[in-house]
């Protein structure tokens, strides 16, 4: 158990980190909440329908890991269910950041798997990020949505809901939400520019390698990926969850398919017309 200094900086960080999210816009209105483990059995979190930009240390509330509040004026949030999930599977995790950041929400929106293989920082600080399937929020149900996910990555989307992140200090758990969301309003501006450019294969392969020496554990590092090298852009870790979460590829392509089709309507378009003029010639 951490002593009084420290829960006591643990919670101006949390406020701090809570005013950072309303002024990126990641929490509108009593969105979102934050915690923080400062014992074995203790966490700190934000409490329910309290807006994150104006949080004072007085605010945060208690609970144990079962979720049951132990200090604290103001009730706690009813999501601090999934922050707890994600620490007791993941004993090296000492914060949790879950907001609605608009750009990352919107592919968990639009069940669109965020691409891999397109800017460094995300390559380098995020790997492939995961769509957890929808649950309504609050409930062991919706806590349970990550468990799939959780030893695998640090950030996860949640379907038609936001995002989770999480780390060995509050500021890194929010920094991954804060990268994901920029690399999914870029990805969004490109698109509406033209078209999403992947990098080559090995450039690829030089940032998971950048991420193995910055120290992020990455399973495409593992040795149970050694022999699909050449999938490491191509959601070799999560396609497999797609069903169960009704996702799929629509806004953008797969990984390098880019230049060989650049323009998938048309080519559709194309076959189309060679089909009904085929069907015709085969009326007459
Ligand atoms: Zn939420």
């Amino acid at each position: 158990m951490m002593n009084e200094s420290e829960i006591e900086e643990r919670k101006q960080q949390l406020c701090d980190i809570g005013q950072r999210i309303y002024q990126k816009g990641f929490a509108a209105a009593n969105e979102g909440n934050l915690s923080a483990k400062i014992g074995e059995d203790r966490v700190l979190c934000t409490p329910t329908l309290a807006c994150k930009g104006f949080l004072k240390p007085s605010d945060l509330c208690t609970v144990d890991m079962s979720g049951q509040q132990v200090a604290g004026a103001r009730k706690a949030t009813s999501e601090v269910l999934l922050h707890l999930n994600i620490y007791r599977q993941r004993p090296d995790v000492t914060a949790v950041v879950h907001c609605h950041p608009p750009h990352a929400t919107a592919f968990g929106v639009a069940r669109e798997p965020i691409p891999v293989g397109v800017l460094p920082e995300p390559d380098i600080f995020l790997g492939e990020v995961p769509i957890a399937p929808y649950e309504t929020p609050g409930n062991q149900a919706f806590a349970d949505t990550i468990l799939e996910f959780v030893h695998s990555t640090d950030t996860i989307i949640l379907a038609n809901h936001g995002t989770v992140s999480y780390g060995a200090s509050i500021e890194k758990a929010y920094w991954l939400t804060e990268v994901l969301d920029a690399y999914c309003r870029i990805l969004i501006l490109a698109k509406q520019i033209g078209r999403v450019e992947y990098l080559a294969l090995d450039k690829a392969q030089e940032l998971l390698e950048l991420r193995r020496q910055w120290g992020f554990e990455d399973p495409r590092n593992s040795s149970a990926y050694a022999d699909r090298q050449q999938d490491i852009c191509s959601h070799v870790q999560f396609r497999k969850t797609w069903n169960e979460s009704d996702i799929r590829k629509s806004g953008f392509p797969e990984f390098h398919t880019s230049n060989r089709f650049p323009d998938t309507e048309a080519l559709i378009e194309q076959i189309a017309e060679r089909v009904v003029e085929k069907l015709r010639q085969s009326d007459t």
